[in-house]
């Protein structure tokens, strides 16, 4: 019987006794509403959900901190369910909070997946492996993306008019300065709706962000240069400042008044007025 040889410990990766990033209990990545079929509308709010895959625990944070603006857009979920029924219009909502990853940057930009939100470091976002980004990519990132190709897609083949807006909140403070804005059209290359859109949010008394308190890039953004600009379909981004739209009587009403808005600021385009397509 040959002498025992010394034991041996394996080195086992985390990786390997990693779960998957979601499990039975976790929801689905994205919430639709299908809308009318003559609808031209196609709403998008990548920042309205603040799920975090029971994997992922609290990404370090505390319960105080995941309430905030830096896991979601606060109230924009609201805004964005009664201005679909308002306009019948097909509506797609992130479920899963931007910083498992965030759904209006591309795969691989620096903030795509933060390890530092506004003044809060994300512990559970620093070091990940190539295969844990992939990972976030492929069940939250690319279904959700997926779902909104299938829809601008279906509509292309049916020669169906496409509007695509995407819809954010934004915090009345940010890194310490105050905001304004009651809200903002946001646009890059392609003005035609937001300059319609912008006289028309001023006429209702509004303080409104010509391209404040963000602006579209292809840096910064995913689905207008995806959906809008590239495919030459007509888009704008909206952000409402969140102490506007805190309550869900405040998420009515700012539906209702974008549900009047948004149809005039069409019209105004169709008939002629304002705002360009560059390149
Ligand atoms: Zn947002």
């Amino acid at each position: 019987m040959p002498a025992p040889g010394p034991v041996r410990f394996g080195i086992i990766s985390w990786m390997q006794y990693a779960p998957p990033l979601l499990g039975t209990g976790d929801p689905p990545p994205f919430h639709v509403a299908e809308g009318r079929p003559d609808c031209p509308f196609v709403l998008a709010a990548d920042h309205a959900g603040r799920v975090l895959p029971r994997s992922l625990g609290t990404l370090g944070l505390t319960q105080a901190e995941l309430d905030t603006h830096i896991a979601w857009d606060i109230g924009i979920a609201g805004v964005t369910r009664e201005l679909a029924r308002q306009l019948g219009a097909f509506m797609i909502l992130q479920v899963y909070s931007r910083l498992v990853i965030d759904c209006n940057r591309p795969l691989g930009a620096h903030s795509s997946i933060v390890e530092l939100s506004e003044f809060t470091s994300i512990p559970g976002n620093k070091g990940l492996s190539t295969a844990q980004v992939a990972e976030r990519a492929r069940l939250v990132f690319e279904p959700y993306h997926a779902r909104i190709l299938a829809e601008i897609e279906r509509r292309e083949r049916a020669g169906l008019p496409i509007v695509y807006v995407a819809m954010h909140s934004f915090t009345p403070r940010f890194k310490g300065v105050d905001r304004r804005w009651h809200c903002g059209v946001l646009y890059n290359r392609d003005s035609r709706l937001a300059r319609p859109l912008l006289q028309l949010l001023a006429r209702e008394g509004l303080e409104v962000g010509d391209n404040e308190p963000y602006f579209v890039s292809d840096e910064s953004d995913y689905g207008i240069p995806h959906y809008g600009e590239r495919r030459g379909h007509l888009s704008v981004e909206l952000e409402i400042r969140q102490d506007l739209i805190a309550t869900e009587e405040q998420q009515v009403s700012w539906g209702n008044l974008l549900g009047r808005v948004l149809p005039a600021a069409l019209a105004a385009h169709r008939a002629g007025g304002g705002g360009s397509l560059e390149g």
